[in-house]
């Protein structure tokens, strides 16, 4: 699906979504609609050799609609690094390779600005800087404090690079203000304590934002879009306030910036921004409250996903534009689809983090859960088959139906097996966790994928070796079976499976103990403690268990939480040492955790099974037998691949393909088991 600049007019009242399709006037340039694709480090930024793949990307994402592009960070020096050797650019050498990024979006319509992001006390090398020397809570580095010189030569290298990315074709640069880096830092008293020209009053505080802005413009000329990100809430303690960022706002647009584009949440907040439990466009509110006191266009941002969400934002007054960036991963034709009045097409970002921020925390490349092809499109290829197969996928779940969308995609006849009355595998019971309603967007999209593909899908008819024969090829994606673990007393009736349990099946006691704390034994206890209408479905009540001015006035926006009561008393077990939930993902594992906190949870490591009984459950902990007074057990003690179809087959003289869960249980999730599906249709 591709979209030209003549598809755009906002004047065609056929629009689903009118206000998202009016061009933005910027005076010295337009904008084909009000799409902002937001700055996403993909990991493919650091290496030049890398930028043929990211000039795919964006080119896709282009392709697919979107007015304006934003990319990941590039620092402005080497003190501005985010780790040693990232993305940087301070040398006419190093513009050189960007021109193949700004050409293959520009062919697309689509403008781009090259985001200049300097670290500050964020870096994660020895040579970080900050305003004043105080070490960062998420950061091992203590970083020096800049001389009132070194401060200026920050700025002389952001207009030094904004220069080069204009050389290099960039229409514009996005200057990082939010999120806690220098700028940022300069900007909230929590961090900048200096007593110069640069620190004190907030007048000072904001130099270093403003006059950045100032020798921009004046270095790149009046036709040069300058996005400024600036941070309308900190969520740290001794953060900004309403009336700084409000009079920074106006001291930003008088030095000369196009456009603010909102930021929210320092990257050390305690508070989640962008998660899966985070409602739908909670922090959409602020841009709204700026607005009328800029004269430039303001960006709303955070947790926007579907195309009503936007529309709603932009044609209550509360934005100009919209900045989508993990959507724009998930489905590089989101604007195409909501052009076309096709939301139900779309791929939606589900907020796991799992393929895309979790990976950059552990120095991987980029991609997305739900779209394993998102900065893999020169790798993983969808091409028409040479010759069509019959093809059967038995299992509905996750991997199966990648694999089978992907396969018809191609050209294949697929018929896809499934013995549940509907398509998800365990998805189905994913979509039931408080915080985890994304999941349903995806099943919504495979029905459609399965429809659009022409896939023969057969619900209700577990598949046997028989129901097998004649095919081409065979793929079994027939998931797991829950592990039954030897512990005495497992038979007893108190004892129940997670699938017991978020089948609504059996009624679950006040007092429950879970054996088990991987993802699926956090996700029950969360289950198990919220009671009502999920927080995630309710901003208001969100914010309040959170502590989020819900008038966004107070420094760094922060009031005190107020967790509503658990539903139940619940203990959360372990036999491994340790914190429970520590292997969860790097930037949700943590919020998970909080939230069972909060739910005063009791959440115990090194505990050894003694039994189950009328009683309760009994248990050795470090040494010390305690009996918990539960009315519940709650097995969710890992699984096993269910294959038992796989022998049978085997025993026929059947080849099959086995991937997802059915392959491998152990660590299985939906990011490998679609991937792993993808993958395998694509070679078929
Ligand atoms: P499954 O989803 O188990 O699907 C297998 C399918 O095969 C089932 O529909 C089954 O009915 C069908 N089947 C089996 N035998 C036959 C047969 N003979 N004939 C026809 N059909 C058959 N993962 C994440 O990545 N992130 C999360 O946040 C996350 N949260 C989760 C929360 C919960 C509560 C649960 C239960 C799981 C969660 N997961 C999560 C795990 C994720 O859902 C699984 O990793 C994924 O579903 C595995 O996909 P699969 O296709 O291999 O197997
Ligand atoms: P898991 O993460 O492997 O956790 C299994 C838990 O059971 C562990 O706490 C393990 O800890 C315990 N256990 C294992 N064998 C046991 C035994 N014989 N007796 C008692 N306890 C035992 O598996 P899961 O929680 O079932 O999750 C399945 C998959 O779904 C995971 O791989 C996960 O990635 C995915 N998932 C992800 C998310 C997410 O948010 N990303 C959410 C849900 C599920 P001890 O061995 O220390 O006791
Ligand atoms: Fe969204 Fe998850 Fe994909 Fe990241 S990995 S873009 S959060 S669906």
């Amino acid at each position: 699906m591709s979209f030209t600049p003549s598809a755009m007019s906002g004047s065609d009242s056929s629009l689903l979504y009118p206000h998202l399709f009016k061009p933005l006037d910027l005076g010295f340039t337009q904008l084909r609609n009000r799409v902002l694709m937001g700055s996403m480090h993909t990991g493919l930024e650091d290496r030049a050799r890398d930028f043929p793949q990211l000039a795919t990307y964006f080119a896709k994402r282009a392709a697919g609609g979107v007015a304006l592009i934003v990319t990941g960070g590039f620092s402005p020096n080497i003190s501005g690094w985010l780790k040693p050797f990232a993305s940087k650019l301070s040398w006419r050498w190093e513009m050189t390779a960007h021109k193949q990024i700004t050409r293959a979006v520009h062919e697309h319509g689509a403008k781009i600005c090259m985001q200049l992001l300097h670290a500050g006390r964020y870096a994660f090398h020895p040579l970080s800087v900050a305003p004043s020397k105080i070490k960062a809570p998420i950061n091992p580095f203590t970083p020096r404090a800049l001389s009132s010189g070194g401060v200026s030569r920050q700025i002389a290298d952001f207009a030094t690079a904004a220069v080069l990315a204009r050389d290099a074709g960039y229409d514009g640069v996005e200057i990082m203000g939010s999120e806690g880096y220098l700028i940022n830092e300069f900007m909230a008293p929590c961090t900048n304590r200096r007593t110069d020209a640069w620190g004190g009053s907030p007048e000072k505080r904001m130099r270093l934002g403003v006059e950045t802005v100032r020798r921009v413009r004046g270095a790149c000329g009046p036709d040069f879009i300058i996005v400024y990100r600036l941070s309308l809430l900190d969520l740290v303690e001794n953060g900004s306030n309403w009336s700084e960022i409000m009079v920074q706002a106006q001291a930003i647009e008088a030095a000369g910036a196009t456009l603010i584009n909102a930021g929210i949440g320092w990257h050390e907040a305690r508070i989640p921004t962008i998660v899966a439990s985070v409602p739908r466009a909670v922090f959409g509110g602020l841009a709204g409250k700026l607005k009328p006191h800029v004269g430039i266009p303001v960006v709303a941002t955070n947790r926007i996903n579907m195309p009503e969400i936007a529309e709603r934002l932009l044609a209550e007054g509360g934005a100009d534009m919209v900045s989508l960036a993990r959507p724009l991963l998930a489905d590089p034709n989101w604007v195409a689809k909501a052009h076309a009045g096709r939301p139900e097409t779309i791929n939606t970002c589900i907020a796991c983090n799992q393929a895309c921020l979790d990976h950059v925390f552990k120095n991987k490349t980029v991609s997305c859960l739900v779209n394993p092809r998102a900065c893999a499109e020169t790798r993983l290829d969808y091409t028409p088959a040479a010759n069509r197969k019959r093809i059967a996928v038995v299992g509905a779940g996750p991997a199966g139906l990648a694999c089978a969308t992907v396969a018809a995609e191609r050209g294949h006849q697929v018929t896809l097996f499934e013995a549940n009355d509907r398509i998800g595998g365990q998805f189905n019971w994913a979509k039931r966790i408080p915080g985890k309603e994304e999941f349903n967007e995806t099943l919504r999209y495979f029905e459609q994928r399965l429809r659009e593909t022409g896939v023969e899908v057969k619900l209700s008819t577990p598949a046997g070796a028989e129901t097998l024969r004649g095919f081409d090829e065979v793929v079994l994606a027939t998931g797991i079976t829950p592990r039954h673990p030897s512990i005495p007393g497992i038979d007893h009736p108190k004892v129940v499976g997670y699938l017991d349990v978020l089948s609504g099946r059996v009624e679950i006691g006040k007092h429950v103990a879970i054996i088990g704390a991987g993802g699926i034994g956090f996700d029950v206890a969360e289950y198990l403690v919220h009671e009502g209408l999920s927080p995630s479905l309710d901003p208001a009540r969100w914010m309040a268990e959170w502590g989020v001015d819900p008038n966004f006035e107070t420094r760094g926006g922060l009031a005190p939480p107020r967790p509503e009561p658990p539903a139940r008393e619940v203990w959360l077990l372990q036999r491994s040492a340790g914190k429970p939930g520590a292997r969860l993902g790097k930037t949700t594992g943590w919020v998970h955790r909080a939230t069972l906190k909060a739910k005063r949870v009791h959440m115990l490591g090194n505990v050894e099974y003694l039994g189950v009984d009328d009683e309760g459950l009994r248990v050795r902990v470090a040494g010390d037998e305690q009996l918990l007074p539960v009315d519940n057990v709650v097995i969710c003690a890992g699984q096993e691949p269910r294959r038992e179809l796989y022998a049978a087959l085997q025993a026929s003289g059947t080849e099959a393909h086995l991937i997802g869960g059915a392959d491998v249980a152990a660590e299985l999730d939906a990011k490998r088991a679609i991937a792993q599906g993808s993958q395998l249709a694509a070679t078929l």
